[in-house]
């Protein structure tokens, strides 16, 4: 028996229709290439019967596995439950809706050959509609500018990455959007091919203005988790000294007015603002030695799992008994 070479992670909220065609095409590109696989469905709570056709699957196709989250948790969630159950040295993610091609895989594991530990799909010609397109755009050169990290499509959903790089990094909320951002800061070497993209023909996408909101707060997240994940202290203690010595600073001058003109010439407003910024500094400083503490307790966060299929060990396994 061949060992297992690559573990192929499918989020799957309600898409029903686009499951079969999928798992064909993958079946086909991949015994092509002539290498072991497994394909990890992660049913993220599907209320259209996705569930079911997954099972059917899995009765035809002896390396899919199925993991089903309780409810609708987002696509960082499922994604997260994916890749720590997943068994071969190399991951690939992919969305279920036919919009990324199976056939890009081969051109993402050559790259990954090449000795890098993260490739992204670059669509560079996207098959979507146009405020996807254009707010997307902004986003890739916001993150790209503000975090340093060079790449056209952080968003996509195809990539291709060895597992070390999936189970360091830890996911929840929005920021499945930030893996390329996250990983290349975490030390890994991350790069983009172009990819072909198609339209969505089955379900609908679950993209919409919340999820920008959500992503733009999760930017912040990532910003901490990256320029300052290793020392907080220095983003919210610097902040911080900034405002609390503005604060120090006004009740000085206060002070000295009033050592020099026995009052201080009705500038309590003043006094007011100086006490105020004196005190949000003090605790500015008091929550970066917090998170300092809490670094130190830092684990990975898995999402809640209701069942695996097949059954897997480590699901019920304390963090510290896992395998690896
Ligand atoms: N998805 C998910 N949970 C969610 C939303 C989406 O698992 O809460 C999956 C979805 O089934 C698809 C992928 O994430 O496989 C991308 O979702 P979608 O196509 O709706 O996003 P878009 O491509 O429109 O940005
Ligand atoms: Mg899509």
């Amino acid at each position: 028996m061949k060992e297992l070479f690559v573990s192929i992670v499918i989020p799957v909220f309600n898409e029903r229709d686009s499951l079969e065609p999928l798992m064909a095409r993958i079946n086909h590109v991949l015994k092509e290439m002539k290498v072991n696989y497994e394909v990890l469905f992660v049913d993220d709570g599907s209320t259209d019967g996705s569930f079911e056709v997954l099972c059917k699957l899995r009765e035809r196709n002896p390396g899919v596995g199925i993991i089903q989250l309780r409810r609708n948790f987002g696509k960082s969630a499922a994604l997260s439950a994916g890749f720590w159950a997943a068994q071969a040295p190399v991951i690939v993610t992919m969305d279920a809706d036919l919009q990324d091609r199976p056939e890009e895989i081969p051109k993402l594991l050559a790259k990954l050959e090449e000795g890098y530990d993260m490739v992204l799909g670059w669509r560079k010609n996207r098959r979507d509609k146009i405020f996807k397109r254009w707010s997307s755009k902004v986003f890739n050169s916001v993150v790209s500018a503000l975090s340093g990290v060079k790449l056209h499509d952080m968003n996509t959903g195809l990539k291709a990455m060895r597992r070390e790089v999936a189970q360091e990094l830890t996911l929840y909320g929005e920021l499945h959007r930030f893996l390329p951002v996250l990983a290349q800061w975490e030390g890994f070497k991350v790069t983009e091919v172009e990819v072909k993209h198609s339209p969505r023909i089955y379900g609908r996408s679950k993209y919409g203005i919340g999820k920008l909101i959500r992503s733009a707060l999760d930017f912040l997240t990532v910003l901490l988790h990256t320029r300052y994940s290793r020392r907080p202290l220095h983003f919210f203690g610097g902040i911080g000294l900034a405002i609390g010595s503005a604060g120090i600073g006004i009740c000085l001058y206060l002070l000295s007015l009033r050592l020099l003109y026995g009052s201080i010439l009705h500038r309590y407003p003043l006094l007011i603002g100086g006490v105020m910024l004196a005190i949000v500094g003090m605790q500015m400083i008091s929550i970066g030695l917090l998170g300092e503490m809490i670094i130190r307790e830092r684990r990975p966060i898995i999402p809640p799992i209701r069942k695996t299929f097949p059954p897997n060990q480590n699901a019920f396994a304390k963090p510290s008994q896992r395998q690896p």
